[in-house]
């Protein structure tokens, strides 16, 4: 078990990993970020902001970058969506807020939502190195403790709202670093672990606890449920499923999430020549691009049914085109047939990682658990409950969705909300 601030500093620095996973987006200059801002409508009612679940006040804030305002405009974005810096660079921004801009009607470029979020954010960070104080400041102690299980992206944006209200927040992970999919699972292209790591550290400023190393079976739960005012479930989902084939325990086949963890944190460095990946959601084209940066020489992605049916994104797809990756469709495993590799990455979903909530007798659904929406409570009084866990796998901003609205209604619960 460790108790643990300061992440980012701390955090190993792997520059050959760094050299090889350069962003996607490529960050803003001052001038380009003004000239973009610029062409912003600033919509009445826009849609924009309508289309990110988080309902970031997207024209206030570009509004902001446009006249010089940085520090305003990270605050702006911050006080809907304390993740906005891992959120503008791990968002899908094509299908949310920029696919929503007006300016496509009219056959125009959309605004740069995303990149302006981000250069928002880092001239935030630059100013917090060079000393300035936290845009958001804890509320007065009020007494009362809540905690969370899992660190990732759901329990970070509740313990946020209830370290506002004066509500101690002490989240527990099995991993060494917090997180959760922000630092052990988006593709470094798109989310660097260091650049996650520094989001942490400014909720760790705000008072945020963590107990790291910790796993949470059912007899912790039972302890966290007598021992605080309330319980956060924020667990995410379980492991990849498995095919249900002997090949699968070879020492040459393993899955999306280990691998892409495994790279991120600086334990695979290398890949075979030759790889495959099974599967062709979100996940498993990260998965293969991944393989093609740590030089795979051919990577191939192998789906049992055909294009129209992947769920991945198009324009992942069409990313991992551009990266080189080769698609196999239509073959199902009953049919027989043969891929030379190296190593195969398995990517065909993940399963549900519930089953130590099973005593606490909450109402459940496909391994789900069920939450009333607009709070986040679950069927026992004083659990909450929000992202992967309950939506069974959307977007990191969706379960800052979650967070957000389940710690201010148990900071409510509590009777020190606002
Ligand atoms: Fe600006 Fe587009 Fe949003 Fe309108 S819809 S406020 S143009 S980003």
């Amino acid at each position: 078990m460790s108790e643990a601030t300061g992440f980012y500093a701390k955090a190993p620095r792997n520059a050959e990993v760094a050299a090889r996973f350069v962003e996607l987006h490529p960050p803003f200059v001052a001038a380009a970020a003004v000239a973009e801002a610029h062409r912003c409508l600033n919509c009445f009612d826009a849609p924009c902001m309508g289309a990110c679940p988080t309902h970031i006040d997207v024209p206030r804030f570009i509004k902001k970058i446009a006249t010089g305002n940085l520090e305003g405009s990270a605050r702006t974005i911050l006080e809907a969506n304390i993740l906005g810096a891992s959120c503008a660079r791990a968002c899908p921004v094509e299908v949310l807020c920029e696919g929503a801009c007006v300016l496509h009607r009219e056959g125009k470029r959309p605004i740069e939502i995303g990149r302006l979020q981000r250069f928002a954010m880092d001239a935030l960070d630059s100013m917090q190195d060079a000393g300035a104080a936290l845009p958001f400041v804890p509320g007065e102690d009020t007494g009362r403790k809540v905690a969370l299980v899992g660190a990732g992206p759901a329990s970070l944006a509740c313990a946020a709202e209830l370290r506002r209200r004066g509500v101690r927040a002490v989240v527990f992970d099995a991993r060494p670093l917090p997180g959760g999919l922000n630092t052990y699972g988006v593709a470094e292209y798109k989310l660097p672990l260091l650049e996650s790591l520094r989001e942490i550290d400014r909720l760790c400023a705000l008072g945020v606890e963590f107990v790291l190393e910790t796993t949470v079976d059912a007899v912790k739960l039972a302890e966290l449920e007598r021992e605080y005012d309330a319980v956060f479930l924020g667990v995410g989902l379980g492991a990849i499923r498995k095919l249900g084939l002997a090949a699968e325990e070879h020492e040459s086949v393993t899955n999306a999430l280990d691998f892409i963890a495994g790279y991120k944190s600086g334990a695979i460095a290398t890949v075979a020549e030759t790889v495959a990946v099974v599967g062709a959601g979100n996940t498993a084209i990260d998965a293969a691009i991944a393989a093609v940066r740590l030089g795979a020489r051919e990577v191939t992605m192998v789906y049992r049914r055909g294009p129209e049916q992947m769920s991945a994104f198009a324009f992942e797809y069409e990313h991992a085109r551009l990266e080189g990756v080769r698609f196999l469709w239509h073959t199902p495993a009953e049919r027989a047939f043969e891929l030379g590799c190296g190593l195969v990455v398995l990517a065909v979903g993940q399963g549900t990682h519930t089953e130590f909530v099973a005593p606490m007798r909450l109402e459940m659904e496909d391994g789900r658990i069920v939450v009333e929406r607009a709070t986040g409570r679950t069927s026992h009084a004083k659990v909450y409950a929000g992202g992967d866990c309950v939506n069974g796998g959307r977007e990191v901003v969706d379960a800052v969705a979650d967070g957000k609205r389940a710690g201010v209604a148990m900071a409510q619960a509590l009777g020190v909300g606002r």
